[in-house]
């Protein structure tokens, strides 16, 4: 049994979020912090077309003082699996999130360095000075500076085979950058690039029957690319945290563009831009 962990655990790979946040869990499952947000829209989300695109959902538990939600362990059974993270959706940050921000306009030096770290020129003259940004400046930049506001999805990881794992692609801007990252995720292997082209466009179908997907604003939320050396590869919908209802009557287009109010959020346009460039990387 003792073996059986170890080996599980280290191919257990966490590619976003709080290193807190997940725990590895018996019988194939992973616990992630519970949020009310999320675990009602996995819930709704099992009983909708989308299902076949969502990690099986077994509700919460307690572990040591905190809640957790069950989800089915998407790397269970793979041998060195590779694994790619594209957070989607044309922006980052909820409506509610930009309005609260914008009321208060506290000067934050955390992000004010992460910014530096990914582009040293970013910061005004004036926030050099302050040695601070906004947090409604930094999440607008965020999405600006990487691929999101233009193609509607950007790159969060990458784990190839042997572990590594990359995480700079905040920078990965253009059409190019994109494919060649694409290419070398699947080292241009064929049938792995047909089965995720395939399972994306089966994605798109879903999407115009669920409706969930209609009625949520989808932020935040990330296709999880897998696959291993037998060639199995696979697609999954993960991250609901900040996926919200609209108000009852209310219908989200997904591909339109994003306005103060709208509550667009550009899933569509990214799932689009992601499915030609896997296209693209066949071609190649
Ligand atoms: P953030 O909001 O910063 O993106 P988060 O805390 O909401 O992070 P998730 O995005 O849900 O967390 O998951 C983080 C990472 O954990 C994913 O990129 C993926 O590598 C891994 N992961 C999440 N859910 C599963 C799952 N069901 N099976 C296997 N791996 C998973
Ligand atoms: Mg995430
Ligand atoms: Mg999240």
């Amino acid at each position: 049994i003792m073996q059986w962990s170890l080996r599980r655990q280290s191919s257990w790979v966490q590619l976003a979020g709080h290193q807190g946040n997940f725990q590895l869990s018996d019988g194939g499952e992973v616990l992630k912090r519970f949020s009310e947000v999320e675990a009602v829209c996995l819930q709704a989300l099992m009983d909708d077309p989308l299902r076949p695109f969502v990690p099986q959902y077994y509700g919460s538990v307690t572990r040591g003082g905190h809640s957790y939600i069950r989800l089915k362990d998407l790397l269970s059974g793979l041998k060195n699996p590779v694994i790619m993270d594209c957070k989607m959706g044309v922006r980052t940050y909820q409506e509610e999130e930009l309005t609260k921000a914008q009321t208060k306009p506290i000067l934050r030096t955390d992000m004010y360095l992460k910014m530096v770290e990914v582009d040293p020129t970013a910061p005004t003259v004036e926030e050099n000075e302050q040695q601070g940004v906004t947090k409604w400046r930094y999440m607008q930049w965020r999405d600006s500076n990487s691929s999101s506001s233009t193609f509607g999805f950007r790159i969060e990881g990458i784990m190839m085979d042997n572990g590594s794992v990359q995480r700079d692609f905040k920078k990965t801007l253009t059409n190019v950058q994109v494919t060649e990252a694409l290419l070398c995720f699947t080292k241009s292997q064929l049938p792995i690039l047909e089965a995720y082209h395939y399972r994306l466009q089966a994605l798109g179908e879903a999407l115009k029957e669920s409706p969930f997907f209609k009625t949520h604003e989808v932020i935040g939320s990330s296709l999880l690319f897998i696959h291993d050396r037998t060639c199995k590869a696979n697609i999954w919908m993960i991250d609901f945290g900040k996926t919200t209802p609209v108000p009852r009557g209310m219908e989200l287009r997904h591909n339109v563009p994003w306005a103060l109010g709208n509550r667009e959020d550009g899933y569509l346009t990214g799932l689009a831009t992601l499915t030609s460039f896997v296209g693209q990387a066949i071609d190649q």
